[in-house]
């Protein structure tokens, strides 16, 4: 078999496989270029797409690519971007993606936040997904992926992201009616028009526009008329070609209180998430910062504050900024010792370490089972997990490996390591698990 027919028939066994977006997006973009001596060497457009591919679908390829071939295979990915797939000719998406201009003017009634746009979002692992296809609806709204379907947890850049996409949209086609708010504004402007009995008006207003950007619909779950409401614009604009770009703090099919309906039409575009930001790109993140406000910090500082705040873009921002402010208000230099000092001061003040006991202690409360069964042997999976928070919480807190064996029942520090990397690993994944562990945090320090 030739090595086009090779990957043609092992894209339609992938095509079958994975879901329809994953397929347009990810998969039908690369192409296998060379396979010598059982090392497939597949070519991807751009790095974004090789990182995604790589590391999400390496064995997928490799088993499928292994049957057709029936050896075993090595693949290798590369970055070719002259790469324009010819079998890919209806696929709306190929042409500039990473450039165009970014729009200056806001439209009316927008409440576009001039912050917000693709130029001060900082690109990286945990969110290049994302970004990618948020600059591919620009070039092509209403085309690419509709509708599209934006989740992950607090600060993380949501908000921001979708708010790019309405600038740059804007910038691209000033003609296009575009409409940004979050999903409360929907609502109170709906229930206004009930009262003011201009409900007409209402359906008409977003009915009629290009573009509806909605921010945080998971707000509407429980609000049966705004769902009703929502089914019906969002129906209109989805058959009329228009875009409709949705965040929520979670995947839709795991949003409570919200009709079956809906839930099917979220998830019939593209569904991506954003995911916390790792080190690299946190350091990027305060990088970018700094020289939005002009202000510059040392690599020892910068690396410093990256590993010490950890949990998302909007807390990590919120500190650079209270280190900057009380710095230029002592005026001191904000280096290494500076920032030391001001977490020193703070961990005094406000958040003293939580114990071992008390991490213990809520662990059990939060999963609402006995102390004895968090610190026993039994395997059952209603207490493997709390057991597996509470490591991963003792370790957050800097406990020893050895130390959160013993506080837990006596177990081999080898068992805790398992049990942080299996959290540590779910918690970037599993976005119910991650607001459990926030709630859990939360309550250490209340
Ligand atoms: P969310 O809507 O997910 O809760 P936001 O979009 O409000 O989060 O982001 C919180 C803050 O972090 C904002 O000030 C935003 O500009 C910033 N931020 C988030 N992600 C990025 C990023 N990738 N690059 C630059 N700034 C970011
Ligand atoms: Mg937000």
């Amino acid at each position: 078999m030739d090595k086009i027919n090779l990957w043609q028939q092992t894209l339609e066994e992938l095509r079958l496989i994975v879901s329809k977006p994953i397929f347009q997006t990810l998969l039908s973009q690369v192409e296998l270029i060379s396979l010598e001596k059982n090392i497939a060497t597949i070519a991807c457009p751009n790095p974004y797409i090789q990182s995604l591919v790589e590391s999400r679908y390496y064995s997928l390829i490799k088993n499928t690519l292994d049957q057709k071939t029936k050896g075993g295979n090595s693949l290798v990915f590369v970055v070719n971007p002259g790469l324009v797939k010819k079998s890919n000719k209806k696929d709306e998406r190929n042409g500039p993606l990473f450039n165009w201009k970014e729009g200056g003017s806001l439209g009316q009634n927008n409440s576009l936040n001039p912050k917000y746009v693709f130029s001060t979002f900082v690109v990286g692992n945990s969110n290049n997904f994302a970004h990618a296809a948020a600059q591919a609806i620009v070039q092509k709204p209403g085309v690419a992926y509709n509708p599209f379907f934006l989740w992950g947890g607090v600060g993380i850049g949501k908000t921001h992201l979708i708010q790019a996409i309405g600038h740059a949209i804007l910038g691209k086609y000033p003609e296009l009616k575009i409409f940004y708010c979050p999903s409360e504004t929907f609502t109170n402007e709906l229930v206004q028009s009930l009262q003011k009995k201009t409900i007409s008006a209402f359906k008409k207003k977003f009915r009629e526009l290009d573009v509806l950007l909605i921010d945080d619909i998971q707000f509407i779950a429980g609000k049966e008329y705004s769902q009703e409401e929502f089914f019906h614009t969002f129906n209109t604009l989805y058959l009329a070609g228009k875009q409709v770009v949705l965040t929520s703090d979670r995947r839709p099919e795991e949003i409570p209180q919200i009709e079956e309906r809906l839930i099917s039409r979220f998830m019939g575009g593209l569904t991506v998430d954003i995911q916390p930001p790792d080190f690299e790109m946190r350091v990027a993140i305060l990088k970018a910062k700094c020289q939005e406000k002009n202000q510059e910090l040392d690599e020892q500082a910068l690396t410093f504050l990256a590993k010490t705040v950890s949990s998302n873009t909007r807390e990590l921002e919120g500190v650079l900024s209270q280190i900057l402010t009380q710095a230029s208000i002592i005026n001191e230099k904000p280096d290494l010792e500076f920032i030391k000092k001001f977490f020193g001061v703070k961990s005094k003040t406000q958040s003293k370490k939580a114990s071992a006991k008390k991490i213990i202690f809520m662990v059990v409360k939060h999963f609402k089972i006995k102390t004895a069964d968090l610190l026993g042997v039994s395997r059952r999976r209603e207490y493997v997990l709390p057991r597996q928070v509470a490591m991963y919480l003792l370790r957050e807190e800097g406990e020893p490996l050895v130390k959160i064996g013993e506080v837990l029942g006596g177990r081999d520090h080898t068992t805790i390591i398992h049990g942080v990397r299996k959290i540590t690993h779910k918690f970037t994944s599993d976005s119910n698990l991650r607001h459990e562990i926030m709630l859990i945090k939360q309550s250490l320090y209340e």
